[in-house]
């Protein structure tokens, strides 16, 4: 690599523990060394009669059963100002309820039971009556136009679908037709008209008539459970599923990444038609008994800072590209808030950027702890703690129980890991974590791909330093062969975010006839700052400056990136457009078809 240098920061923040408010994991090594799987189920409690493990059970009735349903488990924000608390007894009742609407319909464990809705309290209810009721909950991200819609459903087959009125009669009834697996569509209707679409149930009237109790049936650990489709960042969405034991996971990362504890007050602000929003906006803030935020509002930085001001946040995980547009609106505004309940922040979704964590630690006084993660892993596997040191632009460190490695292929055609810390390979993992996807929707050969020589291949390039910390290099996709080196887009895009007109930026390789491929970048701007010939020499000589044979030749401005509607950088696309090649699957792209 060409500018790992430069990048891997010297600066690095350092924790001191306060007395007697030691984080859920205190001491990294002794976990890892002391960690088990088959320990941490024991902090589960398993269906009672030992009848296996449901992921729903884990997360509410547990709580319920031990008398302690009265504690808040939703704080729901509406859209126009609403408030509603639901208690963990409340949502048990509903969602036994919704297991119940669906026993009606005569829904089968193993069906899959679809969500279009925004975010709603209904879409809860219907995640955890889907999960009791052993069928799999697939939710799909509301914005998305008829077209990627009826693409999902009939991937997954689904047989049952929640939508709101409005979302129904504007993107599903045209489409309905062409899936022929869609049985059932349960329709939220929208209070100023209630009127019920044609072919629809009614969400009132379905679930008026179910009744309030629902025995969960016996519930194998490896039956499945979620369908969750990929950002699509690199090519067609893929719908990758995960069994009910993956709630070991989701419980175990929330405590010792997130550092939840019951009682908290959490807040995730990820959608959950995207994993993040399902394991960590459901599963694990349920399972560690916090009481979660739900916001069903877009992204406002006015109304997210009153939100962790009022709601005392004291647990946040977000995206590195909601933090970048905090950062673009200025230190001031989170400066006038008393946010002093704000105990850790956290970020996934793509590399965040080292001034991001810095500027997180200026303004928040803490950093934000960076992980990483797949849909495909289905829970966090390497993050940065509360108890330890951050390296901003490190990923951190794999979770105990989870063994990563960085791999190259020998000689012998073989994987072999890289020790060397300044040598990239590709990040693999050891597949046998409990969260792990146990197959990509009807596509086994796709699935079969990702494993070799006993490691899941994650297809992103990192590297692993001395102390064991992971720095992303790239996706293997957008890595950039210049001159004869391997240059990953995340470090150069760094060091051009480092300088003080930039907000964003995206890099991409493009062919040159001399030298084979020249590195180009596009930035966005600070509002303050405008577009013109000699910020752009300005920039040029900054990334020679900075990055030396690794530099853009090339930077153009560009208004806004093009980016998944999960906030990642659709490098691809830059690269397609500036080459005037196909765009290939754009369904996930932000303000594309909707
Ligand atoms: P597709 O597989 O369809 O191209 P995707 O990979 O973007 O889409 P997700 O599963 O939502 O779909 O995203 C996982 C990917 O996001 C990771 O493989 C990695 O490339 C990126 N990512 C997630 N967290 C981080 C992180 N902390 N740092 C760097 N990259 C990250
Ligand atoms: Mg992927």
């Amino acid at each position: 690599m060409q500018c790992a240098k430069e990048t891997h920061v010297d600066m690095r923040i350092e924790k001191q523990l306060q007395k007697g408010h030691a984080p859920n994991l205190s001491d990294y090594d002794q976990e890892c060394a002391s960690f088990s799987w088959a320990k941490a189920r024991e902090e589960l409690d398993g269906l009672p009669g030992d009848r296996g493990l449901n992921l729903a059970y884990e997360a509410i009735g547990r709580h319920v059963a031990k008398g302690l349903g009265d504690q808040t488990a939703i704080i729901w924000l509406g859209k126009k100002g609403e408030r509603v608390e639901i208690s963990y007894a409340e949502l048990d009742s509903l969602s036994n309820k919704f297991a119940n609407v669906l026993a009606n319909l005569g829904v089968e464990p193993g069906d899959r039971v679809y969500s279009l809705a925004g975010r709603i309290p209904e879409l809860y209810v219907c995640a955890l009556g889907t999960l009791k009721h052993r069928a799999v909950f697939c939710p799909l991200f509301s914005a998305f136009g008829p077209e990627p819609i009826a693409q999902r459903l009939n991937l997954g087959e689904a047989r049952v679908l929640l939508s709101t009125e409005r979302l129904y009669r504007r993107r599903i009834a045209g489409i309905r037709e062409r899936i022929p697996t869609l049985e059932h569509v349960i329709v939220v209707a929208d209070p100023k008209k209630p009127k019920k679409p044609e072919g629809t149930v009614d969400w009132s009237d379905a679930m008026t008539e179910a009744m309030a109790d629902y025995e969960i049936a016996d519930t194998d650990p490896e039956t499945p459970a979620l369908l969750h489709f990929t950002s699509g960042t690199t090519g067609t969405p893929k719908g990758a599923y995960h069994v009910h034991q993956a709630v070991l996971t989701h419980y175990m990362t929330g405590k010792l990444a997130l550092d939840l504890r019951p009682g908290d007050i959490y807040w995730c602000t990820a959608d959950p038609g995207w994993v993040t929003g399902t394991s960590y906006g459901i599963s694990a803030p349920l399972t560690n008994r916090v009481t979660m935020i739900i916001d069903e509002a877009e992204f406002d930085p006015k109304r997210w800072y009153q939100i962790l001001e009022e709601e005392k946040v004291q647990v946040w995980y977000t995206a590195p590209t909601a933090i970048r547009m905090l950062m673009k609106t200025g230190p001031e505004l989170p400066q006038s808030k008393d946010l002093s309940a704000l105990r850790f922040m956290a970020s996934v979704g793509e590399p965040l950027n080292p001034q991001a964590v810095v500027w997180g630690y200026e303004v928040f006084g803490k950093p934000f702890h960076d992980n990483w993660w797949q849909t495909e892993t289905g829970g966090i596997m390497i993050s940065n703690y509360a108890s330890m040191d951050v390296k901003p632009g490190s990923m951190g460190r794999p979770i105990p129980g989870v063994t990563a490695g960085i791999v190259r292929e020998g000689d012998d055609g073989h994987l072999h890991e890289v020790d060397d810390p300044d040598k990239d390979g590709e990040l693999a993992l050891r597949p046998d974590w409990p969260s792990m996807f146990r197959g990509y929707w009807n596509n086994k050969e796709r699935y079969d791909a990702c494993f070799r020589d006993g490691w899941y291949l994650s297809g992103d390039l990192a590297r692993r330093d001395e102390e064991g910390y992971y720095w992303f290099v790239g996706r293997a996709d957008d890595v950039i062969k210049s001159a004869g080196h391997l240059i990953g887009p995340f470090e150069v895009e760094s060091v051009i975010m480092k300088h003080p007109a930039v907000a964003e930026v995206g890099v991409i390789g493009k062919p040159d006839p001399v030298a084979g491929t020249i590195i180009k970048a596009f930035v966005s701007l600070h509002p303050d700052h405008e577009w013109s010939d000699e910020l752009q020499k300005e920039l040029i000589g900054f990334g020679r400056k900075n990055l030396g044979t690794a530099a853009p030749r090339e930077i153009d401005f560009i208004e806004s990136l093009p980016k998944t509607r999960s906030g990642k950088i659709m490098r691809r696309l830059l690269k397609a457009r500036e080459l005037g090649l196909p765009e290939g699957d754009t369904s996930t792209l932000e303000g594309g078809d909707s």
